[in-house]
């Protein structure tokens, strides 16, 4: 076991924290305002820079201008990324743009891949993930899909209502998934939908826990009577659950990886305060019961990096089936492990911590989604005791 990195992917992640300390963290402020009065000039300038720095899309092969890394490679970067909620955008690495990009690119017909990746890829449009629906529809347990699509003549139909289709009011087109069959396992599938085709209607922009923030935009949809032809269907009709445990499972590890990033800012944060705020004497790094905070979030930290590490690996070698378990015990970690240092930074900064002088009670809003998106936490303690109940699930690795 080597936890060495290469110099190659050393290098880029010197480039990359250099780039979030210097041009991403100071404009933090600016893009959040801009993004309010939904102007983007800031990000746009920080965008070019990332390209100028051969920063852009790392994800990506390198025939559409990114790097070629591997998913361990991403490990590394989406760490330094996320250190900011609005690095991964900067890049152009973020959810859900990142995990469609991937499935775009494994599962669309050329003439799709051709209209809809370049540009995506490019940063010059967006995208979104539309699966979930309002009760009784797909949510926790995706095989309550309603949404439909029918075959007329040599088009599909599609019918439904979404919500929780992140960035779905901005996007230039949309994945949907639609029930094609009755058949337990293949009767859905995913369909790629111009935004603006016939039949699209953005209902609203759900209010959240959380401000809006750039793409992450709560959309709530209908559609109705939405034609497409064969090409947008995504894979093969009958393969929507599949596509979306292939998509799925990459894109909760690149949410632990940026997760991760903010947790370990956090962190750094919280360290100025208590090594120079005095209370009964001493400062509060003094204090045990302060120790013992910052001890379990950096212990949290560690663990949920290796577990991360561990899972892209597996992904890494193509093992996407049994990687299934691992992603979800990671991402349950992380994402608890989020929302505690974030909690917990609060409390260590008191009124200062609660006060919008500091971040902490902005990102706690965004972050205590991570438990609920992407399977909320009790649906994979399910796939995690499944497995384990199974004899499948190796912990000792
Ligand atoms: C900020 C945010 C962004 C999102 N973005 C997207 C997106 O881009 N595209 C998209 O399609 N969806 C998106 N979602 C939807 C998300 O995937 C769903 O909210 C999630 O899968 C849960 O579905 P649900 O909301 O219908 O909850 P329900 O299915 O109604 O479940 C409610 C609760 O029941 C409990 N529960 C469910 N099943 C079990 C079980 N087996 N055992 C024990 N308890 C259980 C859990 O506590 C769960 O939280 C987003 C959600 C959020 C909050």
């Amino acid at each position: 076991m080597d936890f060495s990195l290469s110099p190659e992917l050393s290098d880029l992640r010197k480039r990359t924290r250099a780039f979030m300390d210097e041009l991403v963290l100071p404009n933090e402020g600016a893009i959040v305002r801009e993004d309010r009065e939904r102007r983007h000039d800031t990000l746009r300038g920080l965008q070019g820079k990332a390209k100028d720095a051969g920063l852009w899309t790392p994800h990506l092969p390198r025939d559409l201008g990114g790097l070629g890394l591997g998913v361990m490679g991403m490990c590394v970067l989406f760490r330094e990324m996320g250190r900011s909620p609005i690095g991964a955008r900067v890049f152009n690495c973020d959810a859900p743009d990142q995990g469609n990009m991937d499935l775009l690119l494994n599962s669309a017909k050329p003439s799709v891949r051709e209209r809809w990746l370049a540009p995506l890829a490019r940063g010059e449009i967006t995208s979104a993930f539309s699966m979930t629906e309002p009760a009784p529809g797909a949510g926790a347990d995706p095989t309550n899909l309603r949404t439909s699509a029918s075959r007329d003549g040599d088009e599909w139909v599609i019918d439904g209502h979404k919500w929780y289709t992140t960035g779905g009011g901005d996007a230039a087109f949309l994945i949907v998934m639609a029930r094609t069959s009755e058949d337990n396992k293949r009767g859905a599938s995913m369909f790629v939908v111009d935004r603006n085709a016939p039949g699209v209607e953005h209902v609203r922009d759900i209010a959240v826990m959380s401000e809006p923030l750039l793409a992450h935009r709560e959309a709530e949809l209908r559609y109705r009577g939405v034609r497409v032809k064969d090409d947008a269907v995504l894979g093969e009709i009958g393969d929507g659950f599949h596509l979306a445990q292939l998509r799925l499972v990459p894109a909760r590890l690149t949410h632990c990886m940026r997760w991760l990033g903010l947790a370990e800012r956090t962190l750094q944060l919280s360290r100025e305060y208590v090594a120079t705020r005095v209370s009964f004497g001493k400062t509060l790094a003094h204090h045990q019961a302060i120790q013992k905070m910052i001890a379990t979030a950096a212990t949290g930290i560690h663990a949920g990096n290796l577990m991360t590490f561990h899972c892209a690996s597996m992904l890494q070698g193509g093992d996407v089936k049994n990687a299934r378990a691992y992603s979800s015990l990671c991402k349950n970690h992380v994402a608890r492990l989020l929302c505690q240092t974030l909690d917990d930074a609060i409390q260590m900064h008191g009124g200062l911590g609660y006060s919008d002088d500091m971040p902490f009670a902005q990102w706690y809003r965004g972050a205590r989604a991570a438990r609920i998106a992407d399977g909320p936490d009790e649906v994979h303690d399910m796939v995690i005791a499944r497995d384990f109940l199974l004899g499948k699930l190796e912990l000792l690795v």
